[in-house]
């Protein structure tokens, strides 16, 4: 069943709201114990929810699809949204998809290659700003409160609506929420979504437990830690990017309501902790999906036996491959005989 139907007495449909899809949601929930043992944990089962299986590739779809089905219901005709990437190839694709012109607003040179393109490909109207995320959002609010742009960050209320269907397959799944759940905040509206979701989830009966969110920032991204708006954010984490969170406070509740925490990754951590899921299980995540993955490294000592915990890996590597090339020495070049490349391989 289509993520809207499936989870509809859950989200704001009515009847005229159209059934759109891509088959987003329904994403793989992974065991893993190479990590696990790792880790040196040994009753601990820690799952990864793999949103790069999603359509154009992140978590973004789950909103944007609610979004856009509102959009329609009204009979918007444009989008628009500013974005560090996942939010542009998503409102690109599901505009494409339903006939909406999408315009979206990226901070110059600073969105992976991958999300350029998809943005590109699906038609959108592409426009670069020199500056940066948080005054591309200011930028698109302004636009879409004086046109008649239909605004599909996740300031859209529907996206965040979407967005919960992610806690719901996981407690579908595991007949029970997990004890902590690890997440990357950037505009923060995704642990907003879980955390929401969880709630509405447990008051529906379908389970007594509410998990620890565990959020966590780019060091040089931090304004939830540090408890000021960053001027300049900076981390090669481009999808957590973000100096003033629009969902800030609801974060906050997120992390105080479940007594969780939202801390930091440094760079350095997120991509050992990127290159590590990728090599132990196969499961290449972008650098942003990552800080989940480094913030169950930072936190491993305060496992318990039996508990469970789940990772939100947000988007797929492929979308960002110049960092992976950037940072992993390359493959090396010899000449076309057996000897020289055995000697390569090193046997
Ligand atoms: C959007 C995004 C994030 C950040 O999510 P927020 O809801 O803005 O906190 C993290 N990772 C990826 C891959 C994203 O696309």
């Amino acid at each position: 069943m289509i993520l809207l139907e499936r989870y509809r007495d859950f989200l704001p449909i009515t009847s005229r709201t159209p059934l759109i899809t891509l088959h987003e949601g329904n994403t793989p929930l992974i065991r893993v114990e190479n990590f696990e043992k790792y880790l040196g944990l040994k009753n601990v089962r820690i799952y990864l929810k793999y949103e790069g299986m999603n359509p154009t590739g992140s978590f973004k779809d789950r909103g944007m699809v609610m979004a856009i089905a509102k959009a329609l219901e009204k009979g918007a005709r444009y989008t628009i949204c500013a974005s560090t990437g996942n939010t542009a190839a998503s409102a690109a694709a599901y505009s494409a998809r339903t006939g909406l012109k999408s315009v979206v607003l990226i901070p110059e040179g600073k969105i992976a290659l991958g999300k350029l393109a998809q943005a590109m490909i699906y038609g959108a109207k592409v426009v670069q700003i020199n500056g940066n995320f948080d005054r591309c959002l200011e930028l698109v609010r302004y636009l879409s409160e004086n046109y008649d742009f239909e605004l599909v960050n996740s300031i859209n209320p529907y996206r965040i609506e979407g967005q919960k269907t992610a806690a719901f397959e996981i407690v579908d799944e595991l007949g029970r929420a997990p004890d902590y759940h690890f997440i990357p905040v950037g505009n923060a509206g995704n642990i907003t979504s879980y955390w929401k979701g969880y709630k509405e989830y447990r008051e529906a009966g379908k389970m007594s437990n509410l998990p620890r969110m565990m959020g966590f920032q780019a060091e040089g991204a931090a304004p939830i830690v540090k408890g000021h708006v960053v001027e300049k954010p900076e981390t090669v984490a481009t999808a957590i990017r973000i100096g003033n969170p629009a969902s800030w406070k609801k974060a906050e509740q997120a992390r105080d309501e479940s007594g969780g925490v939202i801390d930091t990754v440094s760079d350095d951590e997120i991509l050992k902790a990127q290159r590590l899921i990728a090599s132990l299980e196969g499961i290449f995540c972008e650098p942003a999906s990552a800080a989940s993955i480094a913030g169950i490294i930072k936190y491993r000592d305060v496992f318990k036996d039996g508990d469970v915990i789940v990772a939100t890996l947000t988007g797929h590597g492929l979308k960002d491959p110049n960092v992976v090339i950037g940072n992993i020495e390359k493959p090396i070049t010899v000449n076309p005989n057996v000897d020289d490349v055995l000697k390569a391989i090193g046997r």
